[in-house]
């Protein structure tokens, strides 16, 4: 399985209002309360919930409905129209 290809644009991070998934970490203007708006990362990443491993939520629920390689580009489909909103 390739790694997801993030090239760390932040977008996700910025815009956790967007789904109830992730609304949880939302700081209050959309804007996940972990994300460095210094650095551009995020402050937790090596104990970010399950909701923002790609992978993690391949296997937990996708993983019999997708091929990993279809549901990368399902993500960077989403990952491009939150670069357009920017
Ligand atoms: S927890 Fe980390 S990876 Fe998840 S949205 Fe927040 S900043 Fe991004």
């Amino acid at each position: 399985m390739r790694a997801f290809p993030c090239n760390q644009c932040g977008q996700c991070c910025r815009n956790v209002h967007l789904a109830e998934q992730t609304r949880f970490l939302d700081r209050g203007d959309g804007v996940c309360r972990h994300f460095s708006e210094d650095s551009k990362h995020c402050t937790i990443y090596v104990d970010r919930p399950d909701i923002c491993r790609v992978d993690r939520q391949y296997r937990m629920h996708y993983a019999e409905r997708y091929a990993w390689d279809e549901f990368v580009e399902l993500n960077l489909q989403v990952c491009q129209v939150l670069a357009f909103q920017s």
